[in-house]
């Protein structure tokens, strides 16, 4: 059973992971601002990606390009003509609603507004989701300038310089994470669909003949992604896009989902993007985005396979599948069991007692664990009210620094899952900790 959101809305606020942006005022238009727990579990997500897209390869390299940028990438990309969702208001309550979201009443077959229950809506129009700018002091047309809605296109005006300094050739991908922004008609379900919103993203270049096979590798292997951080097989699916549903530039598109509260929904698009995107750089820029290999003697422009993941999302989706309440010694408890390489700390090192005779081997034993992984470091309360804490967090492991440490200097190790503890001298601590978390 999928936790309820009001829980993980609750826990993520109480707990410091994400806070309404700008709360004293009001907050501000569905932002949000990732507390101290968020800002470590959403790095520790998006540090998985790239350990696993670029650490642990050696045919991907990574890029950050900017995030402002002029018309002519957008328009030679096709965001200005496509990047639209169907806009329809209600003529009666003035909402605003995406069409596409939108379903017709199971009674009377008609589409009511969801806010007021109007049928009163206007034909849909094409909305374009680009948040537009001007850079420099004059606001004329020649200042325009956009957020980027995507990572993507960095990948490829930069295709030549990668290519040029990085000595790759096809098959090999460029990667990137960073924040987008798209002017989202109806943002909401908490960090589900924001306007602001970090993605990670990986261009995989290859020769077009080998499209379809890496296209199957990659949805393969994202999907395996999140499988081994964590998340139940069973909570996760590949969905295959029909044609009506494809973008303009896709030749086949398939999505990662989860299981949300609400129903299945997107983490991730993987897309053969042909060679859609190089062509019309190629095009608007009139500068050759090609692979000329050497060996053969041949010209070709690159297909694209992208794997498209969100960051903020997808650490929510962690969040849930990670959710759990139980009972231990006939006490409830929340817990998070995520992933040791995802949970915001790996550790917490907590003394029994704020006596000045404990503090200075505690302090010993954070500096030896803080160089392995992210430490919390409590004293305050009962020892039980703190592994609580820890557990509601999702910290897998907890040392505790107690009286007998100081004779025998030994220190307890408790496990979130089991909470069972076990007695390990300091000496060996290190090492045993390394060997608990698989780091
Ligand atoms: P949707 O259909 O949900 O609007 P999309 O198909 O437009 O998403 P993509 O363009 O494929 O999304 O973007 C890749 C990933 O970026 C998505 O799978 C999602 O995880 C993330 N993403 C896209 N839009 C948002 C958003 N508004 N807020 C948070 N994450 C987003």
């Amino acid at each position: 059973m999928p936790p309820d959101m009001d829980d993980i809305v609750r826990l993520s606020k109480q707990r410091g992971f994400v806070f309404p942006s700008a709360e004293i005022y009001g907050g501000f238009r569905s932002t949000y601002d990732y507390g101290p727990l968020g800002v470590l579990m959403l790095r520790n997500v998006k540090n998985e990606w790239w350990r696993a897209m670029v650490q642990l390869r050696h045919d991907v390299v990574g890029l950050d390009a900017a995030i402002l940028s002029g018309p002519r990438i957008w328009e030679a990309s096709g965001h200005l003509a496509n990047f639209t969702d169907p806009l329809v208001d209600c003529r009666s309550c003035k909402e605003r609603w995406r069409e596409d979201h939108l379903e017709p009443d199971e009674k009377d077959g008609q589409v009511h507004c969801p806010n007021c229950g109007s049928t009163d809506l206007t034909p849909a129009r094409a909305f374009n989701l680009m948040f537009k700018t001007h850079a420099g002091p004059v606001e004329d047309e020649g200042s325009v300038a956009y957020l980027r809605p995507e990572t993507a296109q960095g990948h490829f005006v930069n295709f030549l310089n990668v290519l040029q300094t990085s000595r790759k050739r096809p098959p090999f991908g460029i990667a990137q994470v960073g924040k987008s922004f798209r002017n989202e008609i109806t943002p909401g379900n908490f960090v589900f669909r924001t306007r602001e919103f970090e993605q990670m993203e990986l261009e995989y270049f290859v020769p077009p003949a080998d499209a379809p096979k890496w296209f199957d590798y990659w949805k393969h292997e994202r999907l395996e992604w999140y499988v081994d951080l964590g998340i139940p097989r069973d909570m996760l699916r590949l969905r295959d896009h029909d044609r009506e549903e494809l973008s303009h530039y896709s030749a086949g598109t398939s999505d990662v989902e989860f299981r949300f509260p609400w129903g299945w929904g997107e983490l991730e698009g993987i897309a053969n993007r042909t060679d859609y995107d190089l062509k019309a750089h190629t095009e608007a820029s009139g500068v050759r985005l090609e692979y000329y290999d050497q060996a053969t003697n041949e010209r070709y422009v690159p297909y694209v396979i992208e794997p498209a993941a969100g960051a903020t999302r997808t650490m929510m989706a962690f969040l849930i599948a990670a959710f759990a309440e139980d009972e231990i010694g006939g006490e409830k408890r929340t817990v998070l069991r995520l992933h040791p390489r995802i949970a915001p700390y790996q550790l917490a090192v907590l003394p029994l007692s704020k006596k000045d005779t404990l503090v200075p081997v505690a302090e010993e034993v954070l500096r030896i664990l803080q160089p392995i992984a992210m430490c919390d470091y409590d004293e305050t309360q009962s020892i039980g009210r703190r592994y609580r804490r820890q557990d509601e967090i999702g910290t897998p492991l907890a040392v505790t620094v107690d009286f007998d440490t100081l004779e025998d200097r030994a220190v307890t190790i408790r496990d979130r899952d089991t909470t069972t503890q076990v007695r390990v001298p300091i000496d060996g601590l290190a090492e045993e900790v390394r060997s608990r978390l698989g780091f």
